[in-house]
């Protein structure tokens, strides 16, 4: 008997009809002869209402309050599918991530897992039970509620279908699989059939949310395939694993976007050793990702230093930001939060000039400005305006011929 964890995400879930089709689905893997963990979201937009709601009450929530806020809305949708699955005649009990024996570190809001301990699941699967855990929530060794990131509960899924030695890790969304570019903007956009973690961990981390970027790095480590999936369609789905044909690796393969990036500028900075360490260290020792670094040449003996962080840390960041600017007598810091990342992908462009020439010459086209540049082995993003980046995503999908993709 295979053991398959499944994950549904929580456009899945979103309503009653949506929870019993969702059991309906579980049901039919187990009469088919599979033991099945079932990973669940919060239904709808339940996360972002209990964020909302928690702003409402203090502008800036304490995060182990926020942790354990969130988490309830996983452990509705982990009850709400057992129930549908009883009323299936399926034996099913919910278990929160600290009942599946999820263990984290105690960075609160983005925890990572440290362990997990599954007796409690496999105990359950030995009584022929069906088991559904809350994704996206862990607990820390003092027994604090801990929640994974914004998406985590793809990294629950795959996190426990390693531990468990299962032999599938099913990623149940609202559409069919990992496009070119996401289908609700590039209505071009064609299915992926299979993609390599290292593309698929670039895009997720560019912004495709279709996969949290660190279920994609877990799969990678621990050699785990991924499938992709519609919850409502028996379409095949991609395939995320690490056999990829060298034939197809020679193409972009895929475009994200990102809306989530604030820039920060720091002008006049004396320019001597030392200073970006200290201000890179501040960011980091206040748990602040810092993703594109740009310093200009010096004039006079002062740089201007710019970099972005996500737009959920930009206030976290200043307020690091400012008293250090001051201290390290720089004439000025500015921020602007109206920008985004377009970012392409693809294995083929290791060392081929060519893809940046015509991602910049496609983006000039529609009179787009790129704002920064940063470049990696398999990936170029531009920072732009974000008002352009519909078109920008949708310019470079046809120059880069991805509608034509055979998939
Ligand atoms: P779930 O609630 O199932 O976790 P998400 O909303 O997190 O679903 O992710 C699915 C969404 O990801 C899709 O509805 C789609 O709009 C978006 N998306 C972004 N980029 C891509 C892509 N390259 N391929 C497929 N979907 C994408
Ligand atoms: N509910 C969480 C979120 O909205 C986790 C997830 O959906 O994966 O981010
Ligand atoms: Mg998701």
């Amino acid at each position: 008997m295979a053991l398959i964890v499944q994950k549904y995400g929580g456009s899945s879930l979103a309503d009653a009809d949506k929870i019993k089709n969702v059991a309906k689905r579980i049901a039919s893997t187990k009469e088919k002869g599979n033991d099945v963990v079932a990973v669940v979201s919060a239904m709808g937009n339940t996360t972002d209402n209990l964020l909302r709601l928690a702003q409402q009450i203090h502008s800036e929530p304490d995060e182990r309050e926020v942790d354990v806020l969130l988490s309830t809305g996983e452990i509705i949708s982990a009850t709400l599918v057992a129930m549908a699955l009883r009323s299936l005649w399926y034996d099913a009990v919910s278990l929160s991530g600290a009942q599946a024996g999820i263990f984290t570190d105690k960075i609160h809001r983005r925890a990572r897992i440290s362990k997990i301990e599954p007796e409690r699941i496999l105990k359950e699967l030995k009584s022929g039970k069906i088991v559904i855990v809350a994704g996206f929530q862990g607990m820390t060794l003092e027994m604090d509620t801990t929640t994974l990131g914004r998406g985590g509960s793809d990294t629950t899924a795959v996190a426990l279908a390693i531990a468990l030695h299962a032999g599938a890790c099913h990623i149940y969304t609202d559409v069919e699989g990992v496009f070119t570019a996401d289908p609700r903007l590039v209505p071009d956009a064609v299915k992926i059939n299979e993609i390599g973690y290292e593309e698929m961990l670039e895009l997720a981390s560019y912004g495709s949310k279709v996969m949290h970027n660190r279920a994609v790095e877990l799969g990678e480590i621990y050699s785990m395939p991924i499938l992709v999936a519609s919850s409502f369609t028996e379409n095949p789905g991609t395939l995320i694993h690490g056999g990829i044909p060298m034939e197809i690796r020679n193409k972009v393969r895929g475009i994200a976007q990102d809306l989530n990036v604030a820039k920060i500028t720091i002008l006049g900075l004396p320019d001597k050793p030392g200073v970006a360490a200290q201000i890179f260290q501040a960011l980091a020792d206040a748990d602040i990702s810092v993703d594109t670094i740009v310093q200009n040449a010096s004039v006079n003996n002062l740089a201007d230093l710019t970099f972005t962080v996500t737009r959920t840390d930009l206030s976290k960041a200043l307020r690091t930001i400012d008293p250090l600017a001051k201290k390290l007598k720089a004439r000025e810091c500015k921020s602007d939060t109206n920008l985004g990342k377009v970012s392409i992908v693809g294995s083929g462009m290791q060392n081929t000039p060519g893809y940046a020439a015509k991602m910049f010459t496609t983006l000039s086209a529609e009179n787009i400005n790129i704002q920064l540049i940063t470049t990696a082995e398999i990936r170029i993003t531009c920072i732009i305006e974000e008002g352009m980046m519909n078109k920008a995503v949708q310019a470079l999908h046809k120059a880069f011929e991805l509608d034509k993709t055979a998939a």
